[in-house]
């Protein structure tokens, strides 16, 4: 049964009541003010079940990206003197509020994502994670003391919040991508001013809702909606304005590098999350199940659509039948469609058309350089205009065919026959990205050799999920620079003082 959420920005009914419709607002949050954009234009957010538009959001450039800074740096000469025990408090607090609110967060990550509904529970809790991680990082920024190199001298170390950071965050996992970001961030005592994806701006704008609640000085979040990508202006502000000391991305690697080149320009300093094009390696000495259920985790959730997925299957070809055969039962097996709305659905449409069109070139690619579709009986219907099953590929040539070259971000899973560990480390190390890896082997030798030479900057040995809140995560070479979560989360957004005494 549809019924409206009491909402007067929700456009369209949908089958869950909001306990706090107060959480919904089409407004950007600057300086601790909820404002329309000044020129009144708004850009519109769709629902990925039916691509109807559900919400229009305030649509900023870059004059008020500038506002939202200098509201981020008035904030930052209050909040930088807070002692750890006070951040610590206020971070506690804001953490008890989002898991007050978990039901309300987790359906307009529903909403706007078409995650289905168990799935986004699982996004908000593990974007709480982090924030419970980044409390107890708080306390543990330490410096150091060291030998004073000269007589009567004594030489020490601090670490300082940088100051204002801007944030750019994606569609994908909105609500964790956002508080691993800027929990960090307000966790090492930084400001921020965040802009979220167009596509699911009403996960931040709710997340900094429930922020304003907490009692942190006005301007220590802003959240700035627009379209970055035809609104160069909003970009241009956040790398050139000197009083933005971190520009902290998440997103493609084309808009990364683009970005970070912006801020070498002021040697600002930057955090680039950006694309993978994951290897998952499945050896002729492997455990075949577990492997096979490994892949289901690492390939077809959220729909494949997250930077760590896995873009090529590499199988032994001696093993090559009996994985495809396995896998393609136990995703017949493991799969539910239907309503993101129904607890029982575990898997979505894709986020967007653009992104069902990726999808889509991929497989064609494929299918017109060779490859064979394993089983064309689909047992799904059809879900929605942004649907697409999971599918599973034979006579795949990552060299030659599209995904080995780019991620596809969706559920199409390349099997990739090899026949030697040295072809296979070629292959998977030959991608200018390195994010993360996977390889299932029962060769305790192997096991170490191949850990060690995967170029990515995540490895995961006999297991389809590499990341936690305890465990640094990020990528080598094209996939970016620095680290979220752990405590390089945190250090990441000090700097280094050292002070020498004479005495
Ligand atoms: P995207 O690069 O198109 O957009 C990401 C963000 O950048 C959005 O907020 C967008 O509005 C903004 N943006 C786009 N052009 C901009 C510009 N010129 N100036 C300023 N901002 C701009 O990426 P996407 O399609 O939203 O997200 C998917 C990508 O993100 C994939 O490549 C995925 O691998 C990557 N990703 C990486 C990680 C990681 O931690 N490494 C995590 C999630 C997603």
């Amino acid at each position: 049964m549809a019924f409206t959420s009491g909402s007067n920005v929700l456009l369209k009914n949908i089958p869950y009541q909001f306990k706090d419709v107060s959480l919904l607002d089409n407004r950007a949050y600057i300086g601790g003010k909820w404002l329309p954009a000044e020129s009144g234009a708004t850009f519109p957010v769709l629902d990925p079940e039916d691509n109807v538009t559900i919400f229009r959001v305030a649509n900023l450039t870059g004059a008020e990206v500038h506002k939202a800074i200098d509201a981020a740096q008035a904030a930052f000469l209050t909040y930088k003197e807070f002692t750890h025990r006070k951040r610590r408090q206020l971070l506690h607090q804001w953490i008890t509020i989002v898991k007050k609110n978990r039901d309300d967060l987790a359906a307009i990550c529903t909403l706007e994502l078409g995650k289905p509904i168990t799935e986004s529970y699982v996004t908000v809790d593990y974007g709480l994670s982090f924030l419970e991680w980044f409390e107890g990082e708080i306390e543990r920024l330490y410096g150091e003391t060291i030998p004073a190199a000269r007589e009567n001298n004594r030489t020490f170390t601090t670490r300082e919040p940088q100051g204002v950071v801007a944030a750019i965050t994606p569609w994908n996992s909105p609500i964790a991508m956002i508080l691993r970001k800027v929990g960090a961030a307000i966790a090492a005592g930084c400001t921020v001013v965040l802009k979220p994806a167009p596509e699911t701006p009403m996960c931040a704008i709710a997340i900094a809702k429930l922020f304003e609640r907490v009692g942190y000085p006005a301007g220590t979040l802003n959240i700035v909606t627009g379209d970055a990508a035809s609104s160069p202006s909003i970009g241009n502000e956040m790398c050139r304005n000197k009083l933005v000391r971190h520009l902290s991305f998440t997103g493609s690697t084309a808009v990364g590098k683009f970005l970070n080149g912006e801020c070498g320009k002021l040697l600002k300093k930057t955090s680039m999350e950006l694309g993978g094009n994951a290897p998952f390696i499945v050896f002729e000495d492997a455990d075949i199940q577990k492997a096979v259920d490994g892949l289901i985790s690492s390939k077809f959730r959220s729909s494949g659509q997250t930077c760590v997925c896995a873009n090529r299957v590499f199988v032994h070809r001696s093993i090559m039948s009996e994985f495809a055969e396995k896998l393609n039962a136990t995703q017949q097996k493991t799969f539910v469609y239907g309503s993101v709305w129904d607890p029982k659905v575990n898997f979505g449409p894709l986020y967007s058309s653009r992104g069902l069109e990726k999808v889509q070139k991929h497989l064609e690619d494929a299918l017109a350089n060779g490859a064979t579709v394993f089983d064309k009986t689909s047992n799904t219907k059809n879900q929605g205009p942004n649907f697409f099953p999971p599918t599973i590929l034979l006579d795949c040539n990552a060299e030659t065919m599209r995904f080995g070259r780019e991620e596809t971000f969706g559920p199409l899973a390349p099997l990739v026959p090899f026949d030697s560990e040295e072809e296979v480390l070629r292959l998977a190390n030959t991608y200018e990205s390195g994010l993360a890896s996977y390889f299932y082997t029962e060769n305790i030798s192997r096991l170490w050799r191949v850990a060690e030479a995967l170029d990515t900057g995540m490895v995961g040995v006999r297991v389809g999920l590499v990341s936690a809140c305890e465990q640094p995560f990020g990528g080598v070479k094209e996939s970016g620079i620095g680290r979220e979560g752990s405590k390089f989360g945190v250090e990441d957004y000090t700097n280094v003082k050292s002070i020498t005494v004479g005495i």
